[in-house]
């Protein structure tokens, strides 16, 4: 059977599905879902990340976070933790970096919050002689001062979506037409967790919601409040979720997110204002990729790495800090967020 099929005869049997019910299956079905069935990244993949186009993009964030845990007294042991590692070049290009704030990697236990096994084994490849400890859940995290990263991490959490009605919203939801998947909507309800925004909508705008959003982060954020650390949250997206973001990519293309489950990415923009609701300790300004990287120095890191290269490396490398960094292509699409304990700074590359 095809997930296709799958999903299309528990509709049939049981109704319409939320999209994020859709999602779930789609990315992380214990047999056809996405991330469990390949590695997704890179050129031959679907899509590309930061630490995938420059090492530049790791290395600042290690130095970010490792600046954050010299500012609070250098806890020894600490969790050094990764959402959604992807590849590991992330962490990898972290660990690298680090190793010149002494101490710092020695105190780190390093956990990596993954939940697709072909991921796992592609992690522990990029981090042969690390000894990563992997969880399922954030709640897994022991309760140790936590230095985390989550890149393009929550982007793939899965979302609803709301169609406002009055006092109430109409979820989109997925049913069967025919053969085919088809998207509906339900009746009218009210939605007690989404009343603030009945302020700033009206009768017919879509919003997006993401269940897993707000008790994940709640969870990271305890961790930092009661033991100190940081997070850097980072991805697209940006404050309050407005209109239908959910996409699909195959092959670096977009594509319809009801065809051929599984087989395709599917993410939805970050709602940046949900996280700060949601996290338990202080948070920084919403801060552009571009602005982030360029305060942490991406520029001279830019310079120093091209001094040793000519042609067409010095090309890529030109190339990759213009991704990063330009508002047009990846500097200002990307926010980052920092999470830190009310008594400390913010990670270095972000403000109050
Ligand atoms: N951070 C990486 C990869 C981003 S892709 C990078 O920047 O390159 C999204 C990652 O999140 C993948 O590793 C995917 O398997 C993981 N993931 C998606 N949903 C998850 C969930 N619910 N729990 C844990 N990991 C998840």
């Amino acid at each position: 059977m095809s997930l296709d099929a799958l999903i299309r005869a528990r509709i049939r049997a049981d109704g319409p599905i939320s999209i994020a019910e859709y999602m779930a299956d789609c990315l992380l079905h214990p047999e056809y879902g996405y991330y469990v069935t390949r590695d997704p990244l890179g050129a031959a993949g679907d899509f590309t990340t930061a630490p995938e186009i420059s090492q530049m993009f790791g290395e600042l964030i290690g130095l970010s976070l490792a600046q954050s845990w010299l500012d609070q007294g250098a806890p020894s042991p600490f969790t050094l933790a990764e959402a959604g590692p992807g590849r590991g070049t992330l962490m990898a290009d972290i660990l690298r970096a680090t190793r010149a704030v002494p101490g710092f990697v020695e105190a780190a236990d390093l956990i990596l919050i993954e939940a697709s096994p072909t991921l796992r084994a592609v992690q522990g490849e990029t981090l042969a002689g690390h000894a990563p400890r992997w969880i399922s859940d954030v709640t897994q995290l022991p309760e140790q001062p936590l230095f985390l990263v989550a890149n393009e991490f929550f982007d793939a959490l899965p979302i609803r979506q709301f169609v406002r009605d009055g006092a109430g919203w109409r979820e989109r939801r997925i049913g069967v037409q025919g053969d085919q998947l088809e998207i509906g909507l339900a009746q009218a309800m009210p939605q007690p967790a989404l009343a603030h925004r009945l302020d700033d909508t009206v009768d017919g705008d879509l919003i997006e919601e993401c269940p897993a959003l707000a008790p994940i982060t709640a969870t990271i954020g305890q961790r930092i409040a009661a033991n100190s650390g940081a997070a850097l949250i980072i991805d697209y997206g940006d404050w309050r979720s407005q209109g239908d973001t959910w996409q699909a990519l195959r092959h670096h293309d977009r594509t319809d997110p009801l065809r051929d489950p599984g087989q395709a990415d599917l993410t939805a923009h970050v709602d940046f204002e949900a996280l700060t609701i949601a996290a338990p300790c202080a948070y920084s300004r919403v801060t552009p990729q571009g602005v982030f990287l360029e305060r942490l120095g991406i520029t001279q890191r830019a310079q120093t790495l091209a001094a040793g290269l000519a042609g067409d490396p010095l090309e890529q490398l030109i190339s990759a800090h213009q991704r990063l960094t330009h508002p047009e292509e990846m500097g200002n699409l990307f926010k980052v967020l920092g999470l830190y304990p009310a008594h400390a700074a913010p990670p270095p590359g972000l403000n109050v």
